[in-house]
């Protein structure tokens, strides 16, 4: 074994001699060194920059690392600067920032069953119970993926909620995590300081509705659900918070004045009779082989759980003993977290695919030798685009990493490139369409490549398949071998042929003949009068899916006020940024559309009118309070928001969802603050409102 190989413990080994022993030090302090950089670089890009370079357990391996450096080295380590030691990143600037009543510590992890019978025995050494005697009761729970909050009540009142930032000092994220269905603002019958923690979580459905939009729109999908829940949280507008659906599963208690609870088990009783939301999967064990069967069982059950968890939690269930065990400098004595494995598979990059959607973006599509993962084979994985590809610098006959990214989706992590074929070149991104050869270009600050055929055949297929698709007008007897056929004919040219088509034509492609052709006719029939948002989403816009389609079908109301709008217009939907806006407008006014939306227009369809919510009821919901000297007359505002639907109260609670601050604004605004209030000037006002869709009119 060589000096470099040779781990800092054995430093105190007996036959070292001095100098080598320097030698070691300095070798190993250099290792340490590094270790602390790097690990204060990912505590940073992970908790302050929702952006972190290396997954979890890559980081855990580096911090146990330096945390045994240390061990052997106690003259190393200052408390302050060891990032190893430490339980998170500094709070961001962009929120308030608070205390917590009493810290969040984070847990000790272990890896395997006889580290969770180690984790027993000092358990049990800490209470002074000989190892072999220890029967605790624990509750075990699984460990989402998700953000730690903390909920902070006064005589039963919320105050704040905050993340757990550095676990000392948070960020107050109050109007966001309101957000989220089921979190009580009011306790009845509580007295004294309450602090009720939980994880802030996206499911997993939500994060693959999110992705899904994002490749819609061209722009980055979230890397893991958890990066999904960080970023939602921190949003400055609270409205944006609540589009992404979050979720939270509450399990521990701080301060806890007056709450008649002993275990750990009656804590989480006791939050599900409040109100909160628990977990459905938190179990009461005795004895640590039921925590180690706890742990099997879910493992087992992974991938069908709706949210991401990396790992459960096992708990000692009585809250005396927990106090009497007390805490390391880091964490509790009396509650670890069994990880789970992390499932990455290796395997080989067999090809590349593109495929041409309806707007003409070329896809590309990883194959892969099939590999089972998280129980299913894995054989694709998405690669996004070409930025992506070159900066995994992939070439074909790569050995890669493959892991499902949230569990979910499959996707490529790492190339082996020591493992590269003699040969192998980079990939290429094609410059071509692959199915017309027409120039595929890229514009400036967009990550795709499109197709420029206007008449390109696989978006004239893609443009029809996505007309009748579910999330559109929903047509379910066209499918994909009635489309080609009717392509082929050369009976659909676009989508409003549908609608020139006889029982007879039809009948003589399906098989199945005059029923079916029947069927088909009466869809396209019924397909007249489907909402608005539908038809809108069905012309098939570049960036617009049925989340923006609905936006705009409720802000204009009909098809014909859409085409008048403005890009400002549309740009002042909520939803829509300004490049989508100019593109929506000039996609709209497009030989290709125009000539479309006529056809359709003279078949019948385009007459709906969006029944959904008028514009007065944009701000429903919403609670402002006005306070300081502003430029308008403040009954002139009042007003103005509540024909819009707010309510404008007088007083400051944790109910409100905006303070308007003029000049001299006083104790109201010093009340927000410390509620963790978003205050707008009027600026910001006009600014939300006319974001919200509702502008204010000057
Ligand atoms: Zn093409």
């Amino acid at each position: 074994m060589s000096a470099e190989q040779r781990t800092p413990n054995e430093d105190s080994a007996q036959g070292v001699t001095d100098q080598e022993k320097t030698s070691q030090g300095s070798l190993a302090r250099q290792r340490y060194d590094w270790l602390t950089a790097e690990l204060a670089r990912h505590n940073r890009l992970y908790h302050e920059q929702d952006a972190p370079e290396i997954a979890d357990h890559e980081y855990d391996a580096l911090a146990r690392e330096a945390r045994a450096l240390e061990a052997g080295h106690p003259d190393w380590l200052t408390q302050a600067t060891s990032p190893a030691q430490a339980v998170g990143g500094a709070p961001s600037s962009a929120f308030a920032a608070v205390n917590h009543p009493t810290p969040m510590t984070s847990l000790d992890n272990v890896f395997g069953d006889d580290e969770l019978r180690g984790f027993q025995e000092k358990l049990a050494r800490s209470l002074n119970i000989a190892p072999d005697a220890a029967d605790f009761a624990y509750t075990c729970e699984l460990k989402i993926d998700g953000l730690s909050v903390n909920l902070y009540y006064i005589d039963g009142e919320l105050q704040w909620a905050a993340t757990r930032g550095n676990g000392l000092t948070g960020e107050i994220v109050t109007a966001q995590v309101l957000t989220i269905a089921g979190l009580p603002q009011k306790l009845e019958g509580l007295k004294g300081e309450l602090e009720v923690r939980g994880e802030v979580y996206l499911s997993r459905e939500e994060f693959a509705a999110y992705n899904e939009r994002a490749e819609e729109l061209g722009s980055a999908p979230l890397k893991n659900p958890r990066n999904g829940a960080a970023g939602a949280l921190r949003q400055k507008d609270p409205e944006l918070t609540r589009s992404r659906n979050l979720s939270a599963i509450l399990y521990a208690l701080g301060k806890r004045d007056g709450v008649p609870v002993q275990t750990q088990w009656e804590v989480l009783e006791w939050l599900r009779e409040k109100g909160f939301p628990v977990s459905e999967y938190s179990r009461h064990v005795r004895g640590i082989d039921e925590a180690v069967q706890y742990h099997a069982d879910l493992l087992a059950v992974r991938g069908d759980l709706p949210f991401d968890v990396d790992g459960t939690v096992i708990k000692l269930d009585d809250l005396n003993l927990q106090a009497e065990s007390g805490f390391t400098s880091r964490a509790p004595k009396w509650a670890i977290a069994y990880k789970f494995p992390v499932e990455e598979a290796q395997t080989v990059l067999e090809s590349i695919s593109i495929n041409v959607g309806r707007t003409g973006k070329l896809a590309p599509l990883a194959h892969l030798s099939p590999r089972l993962i998280e129980g299913s084979t894995v054989s694709k994985a998405t690669l996004h685009n070409e930025d992506f590809i070159r900066d995994l610098d992939l070439h074909v006959g790569d050995t890669v990493i493959v892991r499902k990214a949230g569990g979910v989706i499959p996707e490529i992590v790492r190339v082996l490139p020591e493992l590269r074929p003699e040969g192998a070149g980079p990939y290429r991104f094609p410059d071509h369409c692959p199915i017309c050869d027409f120039p595929a270009v890229r514009e400036e600050g967009d990550a795709n490549r499109y197709c420029t055929n206007p008449a390109c055949p696989a978006k004239l297929y893609e443009g029809l398949r996505y007309f009748v698709s579910r999330g559109a007008l929903d047509i379910r007897g066209i499918g994909e071998k009635l489309t080609r056929q009717l392509l082929e004919a050369g009976l659909v040219k676009d989508a409003a042929d549908f609608y020139q088509l006889t029982a007879e034509q039809l009948a003589n492609l399906e098989r199945g003949g005059d029923k079916k052709a029947a069927n088909i006719l009466a869809q396209l029939e019924d397909s007249k009068a489907k909402p608005l948002w539908r038809l809108i989403n069905a012309l098939g816009m570049s960036g617009v899916g049925d989340r923006n389609a609905k936006a705009l079908a409720r802000a204009f109301g009909s098809l014909s006020a859409l085409e008048a709008a403005t890009p400002e217009q549309i740009e002042a939907v909520p939803g829509l940024g300004g490049v989508l806006a100019h593109s929506v407008s000039a996609e709209l006014g497009s030989e290709r559309l125009q000539g479309l939306i006529a056809k359709l227009r003279a078949a019948g369809l385009g007459q709906q009118v969006s029944e959904a919510e008028s514009r007065t009821a944009q701000l429903a919901g919403l609670n402002f309070v006005l306070t300081g000297s502003l430029s308008r007359p403040r009954d002139v505002l009042k007003a103005a928001l509540e024909a819009r639907g707010a309510r404008v109260t007088g007083s400051v609670t944790g109910k409100t969802s905006y303070l308007v601050a003029g000049e001299d604004a006083g104790s109201k605004l010093t009340r927000a603050q410390e509620l963790g209030l978003p205050v707008l000037d009027e600026a910001a006002l006009a600014a939300l409102l006319s974001e919200l869709g509702a502008p204010l009119l000057d």
